[in-house]
């Protein structure tokens, strides 16, 4: 959609990325480093200074205490995290639960493991988790549930009732959680992050997965982390090893400094973010689609039910090349596609572009 974006000339909200940079001290902490000479291999589970600052960002945020060097591993990504962690537990036959819409990556990653992944439908306008049919869904077979809160490409927020639901349904399964939470740092209308780390029961058989391009608007820099019991962190580390071994050094001292001297990136994050979906909310109000509400991420749902009868693929492609806006259609989320008429737009962009494309889509 971003290589249609391109050929039309259209505004861009389809992929998950920020159009502004990265912030300028991080910038000048990368190229210090490198400058420094800080060009070679990390140790493997990543930079110790790096280690540090993650787990002293756990223990701020979640209060939780972590020992870095055990727990924390350091990867070329959320997305390799997730792949890495789906390769440590999953073998032939294994069953693993994943809720759609979902990230893409998901699905390949448990196929090359060998094993089946579980869909569950959430449904517009709410995406909430129905737990008896989870429960339903859990076999002997049942290794582990995928869970991604705040939600791409929904912009759910867990509850704290989904959050003991799901506890509960681990516990009295044995299962295993991959918990995808890359837009931690990003929620609304005080909703609170319940993340795994919150939870002693929960964390003991979790990965805990995030990653700084959604943090610190450098998604090219491709940098992210597993947090893991020391037990799970073993396992993971085992096949981290010979994936990537290690990830680009200079940007993990850089990543490093910018945790330790300006704590405020991360405290600031919500109220950045949510003025922007409320820029591009305000800009849609007098709009003919229907917005669903953004409770986390930097994406927001619309509804044009009212404004076309075409599926939501074939939308898209007449929002890029007629009207001008790039978007996502919903149904590409999931493994049977729905008929909901649905949108993703991503409002990690200046504000002049998110009123600009309103405008644009106003007029429908
Ligand atoms: N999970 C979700 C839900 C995402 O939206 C993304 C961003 N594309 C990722 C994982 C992957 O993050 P990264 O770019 O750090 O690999
Ligand atoms: N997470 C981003 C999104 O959902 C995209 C990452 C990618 O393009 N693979 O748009």
């Amino acid at each position: 959609m971003t290589g249609l974006a391109n050929q039309h000339q259209a505004i861009n909200l389809s992929q998950g990325f920020p159009e502004f940079d990265t912030p300028a001290e991080l910038k000048a902490a990368l190229a210090r480093h490198s400058q420094a000479g800080f060009n070679q291999y990390s140790p493997s589970s990543g930079a110790p200074a790096l280690q540090q600052q993650i787990a002293a960002l756990v223990a701020r945020k979640y209060d939780l205490t972590i020992d870095a060097a055990a727990s924390v591993t350091v990867t070329s990504g959320a997305t390799e995290a997730l792949y890495v962690a789906i390769q440590a537990v999953v073998a032939e036959g294994d069953e693993v639960i994943v809720f759609d819409p979902a990230y893409d990556s998901y699905e390949p990653a448990i196929v090359l493991a060998g094993g089946t992944a579980v869909h569950i439908p959430l449904l517009a306008p709410d995406y909430g988790i129905d737990w008896q049919l989870v429960q339903s869904r859990v076999t002997a077979r049942t290794r582990a549930i995928i869970v991604n809160t705040p939600h791409n490409p929904s912009a759910k927020v867990l509850s704290f009732d989904d959050v003991q639901a799901l506890k509960a349904l681990l516990i009295k399964h044995d299962l295993l959680l991959i918990s995808d939470e890359v837009y931690e740092h990003i929620t609304f209308d005080g909703h609170v992050h319940w993340s795994a780390l919150r939870d002693p029961e929960i964390f003991a058989r979790a990965f805990v997965i995030s990653s700084f391009g959604k943090t610190f608007h450098c998604t090219g820099w491709k940098l992210g982390y597993c947090v893991a019991p020391p037990a799970l962190a073993v396992e993971f580390r085992k096949i981290h090893q010979f994936v990537t071994f290690s990830s680009f050094t200079p940007a993990q001292l850089a990543l490093a400094d910018m945790l330790a001297q300006h704590p405020q990136h991360v405290d600031e994050l919500s109220a950045f973010y949510q003025a922007k979906r409320d820029v591009l909310v305000s800009a849609l109000a007098s709009s003919r689609f229907k917005v669903l509400p953004s409770e986390g991420t930097y994406f927001l749902l619309l509804d044009y039910s009212a404004i076309s009868d075409l599926d939501d693929v074939a939308f898209c492609q007449y929002l890029v090349s007629e009207v001008g806006v790039a978007a996502i259609p919903l149904s590409v989320f999931y493994q049977t596609p729905t008929a909901d008429q649905v949108i993703r737009l991503c409002f990690a962009k200046e504000d002049s572009t998110l009123i600009r494309a309103a405008e644009k889509l106003c007029q429908l």
